[in-house]
């Protein structure tokens, strides 16, 4: 298949408040064909960790999972924020408004009244939230929209998928190139062996730290994010204080909870190998956002995890929240430094440089994604998941294999399937997600589907629920090929306990599969925790071999978990005590609810729900 460079080779300059934007050329002369690095970052590992003994499904169906008097949000908070609040046809008519306006030439100021208009109008946001979110995000969304070629259904269809229809758009087609190896014929798999050495892995994820949380602040707010003594109280609701370790509400982390968590997990969990930390470290508060403030985030968040974790090798992942504003990620086409991501990535090499050899600058400074060995024939790679957000956008413009990300990803793969290495892949922004680019996913899918025997794990964060991915063939979308877990947040944005993950991945020996072979999942409950003179208590809250009788965790029994939820309320009912954490104020979920669910589950591929999902709507349909 042929890599589609779009024919448009054109000097585009764009002014913005005074400042020239300058797209000169799509082409990135960037070389994706380096040498993988290879020498391995961690030391031989001999220690067993024990797995417990798989639950019996039987046993656990009957007691009674949740006390739903306490649930008291209702099932329409589901879905992401931007879902919530912006209809396809808002988005039609926002983007044509500010389209007209800004290919008519008016003044910035004139296009950012009329803007504020609209938003308060719709009952968008209030006013402060409306400005500062043109302020923050009006650099980038003007010049792409005087850049784009495209019209205004197929921007809406691009940034919000399904929900908008298949629009046809052939400018943002494209396929990355497969080498002339064939894919090996399947082999059969290994299981693990039962007292082999295992690596205990931590999974952190979207910590979202909140600097200016103040405990007793407007809980219920009506800003998006509160929490802050700045938050303006909700006319129509009792307020609520903010709580000392956090609140279930629209609010991020306070520095407090963080800090008690992480030293809880250096205490309890002494043999640790080595930590995956996927991204989103700033708060929501969008509107307010600027690169000094999320720099400031990025440099104490990696202190915080350098004092708690001094000598355990640490591998990160760049979230969408990073971007200033959140989501925004030119690729490597838009060379103006103001514009550019050079301020983000230049510190993000600094930072990350505690841990990462100094070999893969070159392409953490080129697109911030990143790969190394942890052990002879063990690598992890990690991916910047925001080059297929679909919120970021300069993809609008051109959503062509940004920095190359996909080509060098098959060049890495198909070197680890030449050396016979296992591999595992990190990142923020889950695949299938429908944040998650439709081509990018398309893409994605079928390089899973090609490297199925070298990949076996995929981790990610963002949805802030517990949750994971099942890969299918991409031929029939039958065969289960791969497993990406989706790790719980930190943040209890929204309705959430706070919580970490632990995996146990098979080790070094010479029948390694390099599988995960279990998951724990430990949290707080945030609840107790604020009482009047109480503290977090951590606490493991389930393990996927006991809770959902897996013997393995291979994708064909995430698989296998998927149909039997389908079929048995008390099984879903449980899976979904844990997505939320166990929260107490999680939002009831009716059968539309459950079958989203499922459907997520069973989708690597974003916005292929009408495909992928027949079979699940025909058994809720009955
Ligand atoms: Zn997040
Ligand atoms: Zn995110």
């Amino acid at each position: 298949m042929n890599l589609i460079v779009f024919p448009i080779l054109i000097y585009y300059i764009v002014t913005i408040q005074g400042n020239p934007i300058i797209i000169d050329t799509f082409e990135d002369d960037w070389d994706y064909n380096i040498p993988p690095e290879d020498k391995p970052l961690l030391l031989p590992n001999e220690i067993h960790h024990p797995l417990p003994a798989v639950g019996k499904l039987q046993s656990i169906k009957k007691p009674v999972i949740i006390d739903d008097n306490h649930i008291n949000a209702s099932n329409a908070e589901l879905g992401d924020a931007v879902r919530r609040k912006i209809s396809c046809s808002l988005c039609k008519l926002g983007v044509l408004l500010l389209k007209n306006e800004v290919n008519q030439g008016t003044p910035v100021q004139e296009i950012r009244g009329k803007f504020i208009t609209i938003c308060v109008d719709f009952k968008i946001e209030n006013e402060v939230v409306c400005s500062g979110i043109f302020d923050v995000f009006a650099p980038d969304v003007l010049p792409v929209l005087n850049t784009t070629t495209i019209g205004v259904a197929q921007i809406c269809s691009l940034c919000l998928g399904e929900v908008c229809g298949d629009v046809e758009n052939p400018l943002h087609e494209w396929s990355v190139q497969f080498p002339v190896e064939k894919k090996p014929s399947l082999k059969e798999k290994l299981n693990y062996v039962g007292d082999a050495p295992t690596f205990k892995v931590l999974h952190l994820s979207d910590t979202h730290f909140d600097p200016n949380y103040e405990e007793g602040s407007p809980a219920n707010c009506e800003e998006p994010l509160c929490c802050h003594p700045y938050s303006t109280p909700n006319s129509t609701e009792t307020l609520e204080p903010a709580g000392k370790w956090g609140s279930y509400s629209k609010c991020d982390m306070p520095k407090i909870l963080i800090e008690h968590m992480l030293r809880h997990i250096a205490e309890e969990h002494k043999d640790i190998d080595y930590i995956i930390w996927t991204g989103d470290l700033p708060p929501h508060d969008v509107w307010n956002q600027t690169r000094g403030g999320n720099l400031y985030i990025l440099e104490e968040s990696v202190k915080q995890m350098e004092e708690a974790f001094p000598n355990i090798p640490i591998f990160p992942s760049l979230g969408n929240h990073e971007g200033v504003p959140a989501g925004s990620f030119p690729p490597p086409w838009v060379t103006e430094t103001d514009a550019s991501t050079s301020w983000l990535y230049t510190e993000l090499s600094k930072q990350w440089s505690k841990w990462l050899p100094s070999s893969v600058n070159n392409t953490i400074f080129h697109g911030a994604f990143y790969s190394v060995l942890l052990r002879p024939g063990f690598r992890l790679i990690s991916l910047n998941m925001n080059y297929c957000m679909s919120v970021n956008w300069w993809l609008v413009v051109n959503s062509t294999d940004p920095a190359k990300q996909l080509q060098w990803l098959i060049h890495e793969l198909q070197e680890a399937e030449d050396k016979g290495e296992k591999v595992h892949i990190i990142g923020h922004i889950p695949p299938g997600d429908s944040d998650c680019l439709k081509v990018w996913s398309e893409n994605f899918y079928k390089i899973i589907d090609r490297y199925e025997q070298t990949i076996t794990a995929q981790f990610y964060g963002h949805t802030h629920t517990d949750e994971f991915e099942v890969f299918y063939d991409a031929e029939t979308y039958k065969r289960p090929t791969g497993i990406a877990y989706i790790g719980p947040s930190i943040t209890t944005y929204e309705n959430q306990n706070p919580g970490y993950r632990i995996y146990y991945v098979d080790g070094d020996h010479n029948k390694t599969t390099r599988d995960v072979l279990d998951h724990e999942t430990w949290i707080t409950d945030l609840g107790k925790a604020n009482e009047p003179n109480s503290e977090p208590h951590w606490f493991k809250s389930y393990s996927a071999r006991e809770a959902y009788g897996m013997e393995t965790l291979k994708p064909e029994e995430w698989d296998n978990l998927i149909d039997a939820m389908a079929k048995d309320k008390d099984l879903f009912k449980l899976f979904y005590k844990y997505y939320y954490k166990e929260s107490p104020v999680r939002p009831v979920c009716d059968d539309k609810c459950e079958l989203q669910i499922l459907c997520d589950l069973k989708s690597g591929r974003s916005h292929y729900r009408h495909h992928i999902c027949r079979e699940l709507e025909e058994i809720f349909a009955n």
